[in-house]
């Protein structure tokens, strides 16, 4: 499926895993006002509807879950827990079979995509002293080569994800991977955020261009690039004091914050990026009714025009 004249397959929304937290109501509730909106994908993650239990699918609640997806008139894309980290070499079998179990849930939904998050290391978090940084790497690469292979068998495809990683870091995983269905979901608020935090000199756009070069899939939404470091207060995970300052990884809808989204689409239009691109809002009260702007905001980008940002209405 293309859609006509824009070039892309289709434009998503995500139905947030904390939202819907196990609800299944709440989840055909989502999808009800998705497809209402006019989206044509919806990025489902397993841990949002209890669709993994203990590294496997959740036999109690996996009919449940399709018989609700299959009702509505959406396509579907996966995110996989985003906690699976396959550079964990601490609990190596539990992340390996979660991510598997992943690829599982996206055969049910009928998904072609799965999105895992780059692997973050875990030599500061667990206070050890020897250099086991290859260990690591190694263990990611290897598990995704299998994986990949496994997915392979399903049709599926994983997507890199860039969280708080360089492009040029999941890059590098791509190509030590080396398998045809393995590329990048380039996020791009996260590659904002990230560019800016970590002052590396250089160009966000540039970034944008070289990971456009290996990107199956998108992510797009707001945030001022200013990291939450420097801050002593656990204002990264309380979304009100966040905002008040304009701090950290803010999932707002595009047109609230300062990325350059213009020049961004210029280069999505520029490489014929031809996957879905979704865009991830997490909190639904705050920005309920922009919404359902998403869908012709992201024509209009792809169009050369500037999105349309409506007052919040109550
Ligand atoms: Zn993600
Ligand atoms: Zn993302």
């Amino acid at each position: 499926m293309e859609i006509k004249g824009i070039g892309i397959k289709g434009i998503g929304i995500n139905a947030d895993s904390k939202r819907i937290n196990g609800r299944l109501r709440r989840f055909d509730e989502e999808l009800h006002i998705f497809e209402k909106f006019g989206f044509d994908y919806v990025e489902i993650s397993p841990h949002g509807v209890d669709g993994i239990i203990h590294g496997k699918i959740n036999a109690k609640k996996i009919d449940s879950i399709v018989e609700i997806a299959k009702k509505h008139d959406l396509n579907y894309t996966v995110h996989a827990p985003d906690m699976i980290n396959l550079k964990d070499i601490f609990n190596k079998r539990i992340q390996y079979r979660s991510l598997k179990a992943s690829i599982d849930f996206a055969e049910y939904i009928g998904s072609d995509i799965v999105v895992y998050h780059c692997g973050k290391y875990l030599k500061q978090q667990y206070g050890i002293e020897e250099d086991i940084e290859c260990e690591q790497r190694e263990n990611e690469i290897e598990s995704l080569k299998r994986l990949a292979d496994y997915a392979q068998t399903k049709n599926v495809r994983l997507a890199i994800e860039n969280v708080s990683q360089s492009v040029r870091s999941v890059i590098e995983l791509i190509k030590a991977v080396n398998k045809k269905n393995v590329g990048m979901t380039l996020d791009i608020g996260h590659l904002y955020l990230w560019h800016k935090t970590k002052a590396l000199g250089g160009n966000f756009l540039d970034e944008v261009d070289e990971a456009l070069n290996y990107a199956i899939h998108m992510h797009v939404h707001d945030n001022f690039g200013e990291p939450v470091a420097l801050y002593g207060y656990d204002i990264e995970n309380i979304d009100v004091y966040k905002l008040t300052l304009g701090l950290g990884d803010l999932h707002m809808p595009i047109g609230w914050g300062s990325i350059p989204y213009n020049k961004v689409f210029e280069l999505v239009k520029k490489h014929g990026y031809s996957g879905v691109i979704i865009e991830e809002i997490n909190s639904w009260e705050r920005y309920f009714n922009a919404l359902k702007e998403i869908p012709n905001n992201i024509r209009r980008l792809l169009s050369g025009e500037k999105v349309v940002v409506s007052k919040v209405t109550w």
